[in-house]
């Protein structure tokens, strides 16, 4: 028989009421045997995430700063879950050791773990499953990163001729015994690990939203969902800030061939997003818009170099780009002309190299003009069919000519696959609304 691995995020289980409806969703289909939770997230909008919680109490423990008041504020999220639930069940030896685990070595990496670590084993016992520790099965190097093969091994060997388990998400152990996380919103990692051990034939991953939708609902009123998403396209916009899925969530179901579908738990009735491979047969598919999605991110400074001539000058890019390798800078584009040249990089790795790096720019390529400018956003236009469609530059930049929306950079990858540009941050908003009308509500005219 083939599984499906099912995650639930913060806010599908931030009450006993989500608790019921996961039950219920878990419960109306046999295949639904491993189960991946988040800790409990928001239930109103200015709530706090029991992982944010637990930060807290590290803080505090860090700077010897008594937390027991901080520590209860958590034990009654999970016993007001469980009394409501009507489940006998007492997390009081739990909380003996976190709280004496932390008074010893506050580490930020354990406290946050804790968090998916009370609410698998409280969804465990609400469903009548076996709990295994994720500490037993997701494996990381001394450094933090994840070791896909040793952990796919321990996975499989560990749940091996278990009917079904709770496995909670976003951490696991190091080679050498210490508990380490993925970065925020990691469970979904761990939800794609697990599908590739047990060979599940999907990855559901429930969320509050009925799928991936084609812009951010933050920014977009009811923007439309997207049907069916390609990896490669998902990857482009999770990396641009769509949030809804862990961009490292995707390599470990793609290597094994097993689609993601992103649900919602608040309307299990609908579809959701299918997230495919490349390869996937799209000739049912009904005829969508030129572009399958639209996200951007802030945070973006650009090193704008003018020098007479550059592009004649023997090495210029290298040594360029020598300063910023020295420097342990990455860069994100850049764009030139012949005699400029402009560097787009994250604001918050130049800042603490700023000063040095201009100088050493100075010093090597001795340019007539450097600057660098702040406050910038990227936007990416992302879709599978804008290769056979003419135009979508064009129509981009009409957007933001209307708009009155200045683009400072673009760049088209070779896979034709998105369309990039920068903008003020102050007009990102504004930018992702007007593309959307482009080419989402013109098209549908
Ligand atoms: P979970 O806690 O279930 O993991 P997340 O908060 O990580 O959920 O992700 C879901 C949220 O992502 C949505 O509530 C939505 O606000 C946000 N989001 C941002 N961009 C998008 C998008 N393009 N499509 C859907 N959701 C998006
Ligand atoms: N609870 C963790 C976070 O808030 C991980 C997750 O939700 O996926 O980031
Ligand atoms: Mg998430």
């Amino acid at each position: 028989m083939s599984y499906k691995v099912v995650k639930f995020g913060g806010s599908s289980l931030a009450d006993a009421n989500q608790f019921r409806k996961v039950a219920a969703i878990i419960k109306s289909d046999d295949k639904r045997r491993f189960v991946v939770p988040s800790a409990p997230g928001k239930r109103f909008s200015d709530d706090i995430k029991v992982t944010d919680m637990l930060y807290k109490c590290c803080e505090l423990a860090g700077s010897g700063v008594d937390f027991s008041d901080d520590l209860q504020l958590i034990k009654n999220r999970y016993n007001g879950i469980i009394s409501e639930l009507g489940m006998d069940m007492s997390l009081d030896e739990e909380f003996d050791t976190i709280e004496r685990e932390l008074k010893a070595r506050p580490a930020k990496d354990y406290a946050a773990s804790r968090g998916e670590f009370l609410n698998g084993k409280v969804l465990a016992r609400f469903l009548g499953f076996n709990f295994v520790d994720a500490a037993d099965v997701i494996v990381f190097n001394t450094k933090g990163s994840l070791l896909l093969e040793e952990t796919v091994k321990a996975a499989r060997e560990r749940l091996k001729g278990l009917e079904n388990a709770v496995i909670p998400g976003f951490y696991g152990r190091t080679t050498e015994g210490v508990i380490k996380t993925f970065s925020r919103g990691g469970s979904d990692v761990t939800g794609s690990i697990i599908a590739n051990a047990v060979r599940a034939e999907i990855y559901e991953n429930w969320t509050d939203v009925s799928g991936f939708l084609v812009a951010d609902p933050r920014i977009v009123d009811k923007p439309d969902v997207i049907e069916t998403i390609t990896y490669r396209e998902l990857r482009e916009l999770a990396y641009m800030g769509a949030s809804v899925l862990h961009e490292d969530a995707i390599f470990p179901v793609r290597s094994a061939g097993i689609p993601i579908n992103i649900r919602n738990t608040n309307a299990p009735e609908d579809a959701g997003t299918m997230i495919v491979s490349n390869d996937h047969d799209f000739s049912r598919e009904s005829l969508g818009h030129t572009i399958t999605g639209i996200a951007g991110k802030k945070g973006f400074s650009s090193i704008n170099i003018e020098k007479a001539m550059m592009n004649n000058e023997h090495g210029f890019g290298m040594k360029v780009l020598k300063v910023l390798y020295d420097n342990g800078l990455s860069f994100e584009h850049m764009p030139s002309g012949i005699d400029t040249m402009s560097i787009t990089l994250e604001t918050a790795r130049l800042e603490p190299v700023r000063d040095k790096v201009i100088a050493e720019l100075r010093r090597e390529v001795e340019p007539d003009h450097i600057d660098v400018e702040d406050g910038l956003a990227i936007l990416a236009v992302v879709g599978r069919r804008m290769k056979n469609t003419r135009g979508t530059v064009a129509r981009v930049f009409a957007a933001m000519a209307h708009a009155r929306i200045n683009v400072k950079l673009i760049d088209q990858g070779s896979s034709e696959l998105n369309v990039i540009i920068g903008v003020s941050e102050n007009d990102l908003p504004e930018a992702i609304r007007r593309i959307y009308d482009m080419f989402i509500n013109s098209e549908k005219q």
